[in-house]
């Protein structure tokens, strides 16, 4: 697509017998700088140090918890020491849902105890617990078709992980539907594709004018278990007992700090992921690993003496698991600023493979020359269509957004359970989100000609 005006250079230059002067592309102009990012990223495991040290001391992050917000206490800590711009954390009032005790117990045919997750924002059974049979479905069509066998019950929601937008639904509005047609509570089978017993946890909600009944996951084997149960006649009972309760809302902080830009410092790339997560594991993939990224992309640039024309903030959005306040605020924090680009890593920091990048087709055009220079790390692939949920309220003012693409096999296996944890994350893979992360910045900060919107 840029070609073209260099074949004309060539060709004009040909006739006018001088060798050809070809403009240099921003890539071009920009070689040397990547280079010494990614080697600088890729030559010791530095990121997935930090990246250890921040969720084996804290482990799960979960919005209204001291465990986050003495996370992002350490987080600040370490900036300052890096000697970083301007480390600081912008209030947010974040949700403050927890679990407390649960239990689920098959009472019938057989006594087995499932392995749950109360689903986020669920309200508590009463402390005896519910006691009901189970209703089995794979759809909302099929409970709608048996709406009049769901009063007194506890709906199962057995649906097969397709994608995660079309999957998750169960998860996010199963309990409206449910209480609906009068069920006592909702189950859902746990969004993954890939289940060794492990219940996945994730947001979920209720409607006004309908009644909230408890909300929680089963593990794949279990729900397809009480499906079979189901399906060959058997009474299936269970006993669920949940303590989970919303307190008022908590103090969190959005934590960044940046390299301020040596010629416009009111243009701003913004990068970096949440740093909240779940109640359970250590939130280690989802999202520590996006936080920690866009931090060392800026701690290396900060080592190498590179001050970009433009400001480059690395910041950890909080509580985008439970109501996603930080990004909105974020928005609002700093409407008086010039978003030049908005980053985001929330897909898990596996092997990167390039973006997906929301933007006019100018600007499209300029970011996947500057991606060339990833290619020879695998990860200069820039596609159509990209952002995510904390970077979306800037995205909405015109913001050109991208999403980090990774390798995605085992986002769903991990997410929102107790196994997201450090060991699921390879050192090379994340130093290669680093270098990814950091090259795009870097350049697009720096660049003479502004990314265009
Ligand atoms: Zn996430």
């Amino acid at each position: 697509m840029k070609r073209q005006p260099f074949v004309w250079l060539f060709v004009a230059s040909l006739f006018a017998g001088a060798p050809p002067v070809a403009a240099q592309s921003i890539a071009d102009q920009y070689r040397d700088v990547a280079n010494q990012l990614i080697t600088a990223a890729t030559e010791n495991h530095d990121a997935y140090a930090r990246l250890t040290e921040l969720v084996d001391q804290f482990g799960a992050r979960v919005s209204g918890s001291v465990a986050l917000e003495n996370a992002i206490d350490w987080i600040l800590e370490e900036m300052e020491a890096d000697g970083l711009d301007n480390p600081r954390g912008d209030p947010v009032m974040v949700p403050h849902w927890v679990r407390g005790e649960e239990s689920l117990e098959m009472v019938l045919p057989r006594p087995r105890t499932l392995p749950m997750l109360g689903l986020g924002g669920s309200i508590a059974t009463p402390p005896g617990g519910i006691r009901a049979e189970v209703l089995v479905v794979s759809s909302y069509d099929e409970l709608e078709a048996r709406a009049d066998e769901a009063g007194g019950r506890i709906v199962l929601f057995d649906v097969p992980f397709t994608t995660y937008g079309a999957t998750v639904q169960y998860r996010a509005g199963g309990a409206i539907a449910a209480a609906k047609v009068g069920a006592v509570a909702s189950l859902v089978r746990s969004v993954t594709p890939n289940s060794q017993q492990t219940p996945h946890t994730g947001n979920s909600s209720y409607e006004d004018g309908v009644r909230k009944i408890p909300h929680a996951a089963i593990t794949v084997e279990d729900s397809e278990l009480i499906h079979r149960m189901q399906d060959r006649g058997e009474r299936v009972e269970v006993l669920l007992k949940m303590e989970a309760e919303t307190l008022p809302d908590a103090p969190s902080r959005n934590v960044m700090a940046e390299i301020v830009g040596s010629e416009f410092p009111n243009e701003v790339v913004v990068f970096g992921g949440h740093i909240d997560s779940w109640d359970v594991g250590q939130g280690a993939m989802d999202d520590a690993g996006g936080v920690v990224a866009a931090w060392e992309a800026i701690r290396l640039m900060k080592k190498l003496g590179l001050r970009p024309r433009r400001t480059i903030r690395a910041v950890g959005w909080t509580s985008e698991e439970n109501g996603g306040p930080g990004g909105p605020t974020y928005a609002s924090d700093h409407a008086d600023e010039d978003h030049v680009l908005a980053m985001e890593s929330d897909a898990g920091t596996f092997k990167p493979l390039g973006f997906g990048f929301t933007g006019s087709d100018r600007a499209f055009e300029m970011i996947t020359d500057i991606a060339t220079l990833l290619d020879p790390i695998g990860s200069g692939t820039i596609t159509r269509g990209g952002g995510g949920a904390d970077i979306g309220p800037l995205m909405a003012t015109g913001v050109p957004g991208m999403g980090l693409n990774v390798d995605g096999t085992k986002y769903f296996w991990y997410h929102h359970t107790d196994a997201d944890t450090i060991d699921k994350l390879d050192p090379d893979e994340v130093a290669l989100c680093v270098a990814t992360m950091a090259v795009i910045a870097y350049i697009v900060a720096d660049m003479p000609e502004r990314l265009p919107r």
